[in-house]
């Protein structure tokens, strides 16, 4: 009897376990019990990723054995929504690992970044370069018109063929053997590539050691050289590096020019001084390598490649966009450079304005012009007043409102938590963690614990979403008081937020921000034309100690400020742009001297002798080691779209219109990446982008 009973409760238990996992004990691997399914923070333990990855890997793995044993004849239920599926766990897993990794991580969580890196890419490798896969994947894609696909399967069918064959899934065993030797070179070299820069970067020290040659320097600048040199061991002396945030204070403040003039010399000559951390043969090679891989994957030249699935789509259209932008900048740079050179004259400086110089004289003219710092400006911006600011856009546009709770767990005490709904109904959860500490990268980010997406049997989930900043934090006696630009980001930050949190798709790949690099900044972006409008500051910009709302003068200064020395920046930032275009449009392997490259490229737009690009080719880091070759234009583009997208709100005289905002709504924020980026776009806005907007923006009118 007794025995018969263990026996059924044995096959009940394994019949229930076929259903349904038995309970692990890495809280990873189960259901979150957690109030809307929160991660349960307090239960998840370091040594939980690396068993949690590896059965991820797994299961995924078990996923697409069935789908290339299965016998039926491939079609998009079997093959592409099986695949798009297969990675639930693995997306769980890495999207907690990831936001934990970079908001509060520790030696355990960086050492397990180190192992797990190379296991995904194994991971990945194995099924992107698998052929029986790859030959479903591809009969599914000839034979689309033969299922009845929605317009968002389509484009997640779409997006997986292309995802294989751009990493070469369709070439020729030969091709993919040389392919992958390729991609083997590329990878050391952008690694030799950093470490190069990394050590001319740190090379150079300007050593000071008469206190005369500090003149001009704030108090704050000069203490930080001297523990900068106390901990080289040179108490007494004063160091500067050409680290950015180190080196632009010295240009904008320090009096002594031929310092100036020797400390930005070593930062725009970084990596080609002809020693042996230079970095001229090794961008001849990458720049060779890219355009073989392209031509291999059947393109052009790299740019147009890279740039397929991207809502620009050509390099033409790229540098048709650089071009007008260039050409409206440049007059007005040239006009800055005359104003310098008129102060320069006027104080009886004798000299000719150089690149180690504009920062200093734009300090001078825009002291005298503005009078404007942000001491004065910060008691307006208490971060708790900004967030309601925030949220008080959000309803007026999109009818959102936001409850604070406590009752769901966090992964640190200083995040906060609230719950989104629209007409009491859930719509998600937003978690946002303001200030600087050990733990925490560099910068601001928005990340979601969960995306938006639908299960495999329909039923809707709710993204959980993560925003990050390093904001002021506060002080004993003094709360979160932030700078306009400070309070920007959060209003950027915010942008993502919604963008995952009205994302309302069905395949988890194409939900929320999984969209193109030039379309992502784009929510992002048009949230902070909403933090300076009197409108808005009217509601939250109030005095901390007085509540009195910020004053209308200094709310035009600001406005004023923000358009000053645009002509150098623009220029600075699209002589970059055009730079890592130049590179990448070309379409012969060629061996090209660097040098000679980049001077001609900048002669042929006719880049002024007083500014030097944002990044020369030594230094780019972005384009030769950190994924935006042919994509630096994507910043300026996105500023296009979010000039050009608000213009849609201001044209009704209504910056809170609700049709317009249900129209970016339903066209934008809703779809994700489940459709062209050109085509949201213009359905949106019943047009095509224009630069005019960004023009006016940035004063270059
Ligand atoms: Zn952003």
């Amino acid at each position: 009897m007794k025995k018969t009973v263990l026996l059924i409760a044995i096959i009940t238990m394994v019949l229930i376990s076929c259903k349904q996992k038995v309970k692990s004990d890495n809280p990873l691997l189960n259901e979150f019990e957690t109030p809307f399914g929160v991660p349960p923070f307090e239960l998840i333990k370091a040594s939980h990723f690396m068993p949690a990855f590896l059965e991820a890997f797994e299961e995924q793995k078990k996923e697409v054995r069935k789908i290339i044993a299965n016998k039926q004849a491939p079609d998009f239920e079997n093959t592409i929504k099986a695949l798009e599926y297969s990675s639930e766990l693995l997306t769980n897993v890495s999207r907690i690992f990831g936001s934990l990794n970079s908001a509060n991580t520790n030696d355990s969580l960086q050492a397990i970044n180190l192992e797990i890196a190379p296991l995904s890419s194994k991971h990945r490798d194995d099924i992107n370069l698998n052929d029986t896969l790859f030959q479903k994947v591809k009969s599914v894609y000839e034979n689309k018109d033969n299922f009845k696909l929605t317009e968002e399967e389509q484009k997640v069918l779409e997006d997986t063929y292309k995802g294989f064959v751009r990493n070469g899934a369709g070439l020729s065993p030969e091709d993919k053997a040389r392919l992958r030797k390729i991609n083997e070179e590329l990878s050391l070299l952008s690694v030799r590539f950093g470490q190069n820069l990394l050590a001319e970067t740190n090379a150079f020290k300007l050593i000071i050691d008469k206190e005369e040659d500090l003149a001009g320097l704030p108090e704050g600048v000069i203490e930080q050289a001297a523990s900068a040199a106390e901990s080289l061991n040179l108490s007494g002396k004063w160091v500067f590096t050409i680290q950015y945030p180190i080196m632009e204070p010295f240009l904008k403040y320090s009096e002594k020019r031929e310092l100036r003039e020797k400390l930005f010399t070593a930062y725009f000559m970084k990596g080609d001084n002809g020693n042996d951390k230079d970095n001229n043969e090794i961008i001849s090679r990458i720049v060779k390598l890219r355009i073989e891989r392209s031509v291999l994957l059947g393109y052009k030249s790299y740019s147009d490649f890279a740039l397929e699935r991207t809502m620009a789509k050509t390099p033409e259209r790229v540098m048709d966009f650089l071009g007008q932008v260039w050409n409206a900048a440049l007059p007005v740079a040239k006009a800055e450079a005359l104003a310098q050179q008129e102060l320069i004259d006027r104080e009886g400086g004798n000299f000719k304005l150089q690149p180690w110089d504009w920062w200093y004289y734009t300090e001078k003219i825009k002291k005298e012009k503005y009078a404007l710092d942000d001491e004065m400006i910060r008691p307006y911006f208490r971060t708790e007043n900004v967030i309601d600011g925030m949220f008080y856009v959000a309803n007026r546009l999109y009818n959102l409102s936001f409850t604070k709770r406590t009752d769901i767990p966090k992964y640190h005490p200083d995040v906060v938590t609230f719950e989104v709904t629209r007409d009491n109904e859930h719509v998600g959860i937003l978690m946002i963690d303001n200030y600087p500490r050990a733990s925490k990268r560099n910068g601001a980010w928005c990340g979601a614990y969960r995306g938006q997406s639908r299960d495999i049997k329909g039923n809707m989930i709710h993204p959980v979403v993560t925003m990050v900043t390093n904001s002021t934090p506060p002080t004993a006696d003094k709360p979160s008081l932030l700078t306009p630009d400070e309070a920007s980001t959060l209003f950027h930050e915010f942008g993502h937020a919604l963008h995952q949190l009205l994302s309302n798709s069905t395949y988890p790949g194409v939900s929320g921000t999984s969209v193109a690099r030039d379309f992502v900044e784009l929510p992002s972006q048009i949230m902070e034309h909403w933090v300076l409008e009197p409108e808005v500051l009217k509601f939250y910009a109030k005095h901390y100690q007085t509540g009195e709302i910020i004053p209308a003068e200094i709310i035009e200064k600001l406005d004023k400020a923000g358009k000053f020395n645009t002509g150098f920046t623009t220029i600075e930032f699209l002589a970059a742009a055009l730079l890592d275009m130049e590179y990448h449009i070309l379409d012969q392997p060629v061996d090209i001297n660097i040098r000679d490259f980049e001077k001609r490229a900048m002669e042929k737009y006719g880049l002024m002798p007083e500014i030097k690009p944002r990044y020369r080719s030594t230094y780019f880091n972005h384009i030769w080691s950190s994924g935006y070759a042919s994509g630096y234009y994507s910043y300026y583009w996105s500023e296009m779209l979010d000039a050009d997208a608000f213009e849609a709100f201001r044209e009704t005289g209504d910056i809170f219109n609700r049709e317009v905002a249900g129209r970016f709504e339903k066209e934008i924020l809703s779809r994700g990446g489940s459709r062209d980026p050109l085509d949201m776009y213009i359905a949106f806005r019943g047009k095509e982008p224009g630069i005019d907007a960004l023009l006016e923006n940035r004063g270059l009118k």
